[in-house]
């Protein structure tokens, strides 16, 4: 049993448990392209859902450290039976009596694209201060050049690390609780005792409640209570916290007004491996007004076989050998249907789904000039490629321009990518399309 991948997920994927977030997305699209239905001969599709299952997991921050935070689980039986071996910083390699899952965000920016990339695993005090430091300061140079979302994003993410970045408290704790035991475990009764009276407090009632009882079989053992507080490693100097502010908010105030005011109008598009993120048309009202409408016509048979993210809906023009990809994260609360239309013909290329909350992506799509629109939906009906009815059609700004460059040694193809957000009133809206734009051939 590997300790770091309880459920396999960083195998299936053929990646490290240390792998970066660049790592995981490269090794996902590799093997996606290998093994998907549409594009593969072989029976494969098993293959092709068990790695996009792996993927949607570890492509989100959150969720793959609670992922890798579940691999620390143990009982006060285990420990009678085997030596555990307490947790180690994921940098430094060290054994760390009071480790912390944490998520760091670094910000790159170019002209319209932003993209924030979180640098994630368990780590002890000492590394994670060092990696908050380092993640600022690649962020302070690197993360404003964008416009609308850099300054924002710099600033937050700043901030996030700054204040020992982003971690949860019940996987900080279940890792406490799991060290009491493993040094429990190796005969180190005091330790085991420190920790314990921390993990006493824990939201996780068992633990509180098994941790009081271990507190007064070791007191019995001899474990002096008088020595039973652990110093707090995490807290970070005043100096280190004035550092952070500092670059959040003297550079960007200055640069920001540059920024905006030097790139109004410049808003060519060059989509390059980058992601943009847009706002979502319908306010999160309408949206729920029109949900209820949905729910009460339940006369109107609908699809019994909800397509997968990324599945295509329908013959499309997609070349099987090579070609550009376009990835839609929907982080939206509605099911999406996507649609890559030929600019001049108004031909579709591809359409396809993206669940709720999930990321979709498609591979082949031919050199040439494209719009993108997507429309949101609760139910499809039974043809299983059109919703019921739309809830919300939208088209992002602008025409994409796929090119492929061919080098002496390689091809180069392009990964288009957005963000679907439900945010009421946002700043950067794709126009709204009818419902007959959007359906049209
Ligand atoms: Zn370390």
């Amino acid at each position: 049993m590997s300790n770091t991948d309880p459920q396999g997920l960083y195998k299936a994927l053929g990646v490290q448990s240390s792998a970066t977030a660049e790592e995981i997305k490269s090794a996902y699209r590799t093997l996606a392209k290998e093994t998907h239905p549409d594009t593969s001969q072989d029976v494969s599709s098993d293959k092709f859902h068990r790695i996009s299952a792996a993927y949607e997991v570890l492509n989100d921050p959150l969720r793959r450290a609670e992922y890798d935070s579940s691999a620390y689980q143990a009982s006060a039986q285990e420990t009678k039976k085997r030596v555990l071996d307490p947790i180690c910083c994921s940098r430094c390699g060290q054994a760390t009596a009071q480790p912390r899952y944490v998520v760091f965000f670094r910000v790159y920016s170019f002209i319209v694209i932003t993209t924030r990339r979180p640098v994630q695993g368990i780590f002890c005090a000492s590394c994670a201060k060092k990696e908050g430091l380092k993640s600022s300061i690649i962020t302070l140079f690197t993360g404003w050049w964008g416009a609308p979302w850099g300054p924002i994003y710099s600033i937050g993410a700043i901030l996030s690390n700054g204040f020992g970045g982003k971690h949860e408290r019940s996987a900080d704790e279940g890792m406490i609780w799991y060290n009491a035991l493993a040094f429990l475990s190796r005969g180190d009764l005091q330790l085991s005792y420190a920790l314990a009276m921390q993990s006493r407090k824990a939201l996780d009632k068992d633990v509180a409640k098994d941790a009081t009882k271990l507190l007064a079989q070791l007191e019995k053992a001899g474990a002096d209570p008088r020595q039973g507080k652990l110093r707090n490693p995490w807290r970070t100097s005043m100096l280190y916290g004035a550092g952070h502010l500092l670059m959040a908010f003297a550079l960007p105030g200055a640069l920001a007004l540059g920024i905006f005011a030097s790139t109004q109008g410049s808003g060519a598009s060059t989509g390059y491996g980058g992601s943009r993120l847009y706002a979502s048309p319908p306010s999160s009202t309408t949206y729920q007004s029109s949900v209820q409408k949905a729910v009460t016509t339940p006369d109107v048979p609908t699809c019994t076989n909800v397509p997968y993210s990324g599945q295509l809906l329908g013959p499309g023009r997609l070349s099987t050998t090579d070609g550009h990809s376009l990835e839609i994260r929907n982080g939206s609360s509605g099911d999406a249907i996507i649609k890559v239309r030929a600019e001049l013909s108004g031909a579709v290329v591809a359409a396809f789904f993206v669940r709720s909350n999930q990321t979709g992506q498609i591979t082949g799509i031919p050199d040439g000039l494209y719009t993108v629109q997507y429309a949101f939906g609760d139910a499809l009906d039974v043809s299983c490629r059109r919703f019921v009815q739309l809830n919300g059609a939208g088209q992002f700004p602008g025409t994409e321009t796929l090119q492929t460059e061919r080098t002496a040694t390689q091809i180069i193809t392009q990964v288009l990518s957005y963000t679907l957000y439900a945010v009421p009133a946002g700043n950067v809206a794709p126009h709204s399309i009818s419902a007959q734009d959007f359906e049209r051939q």
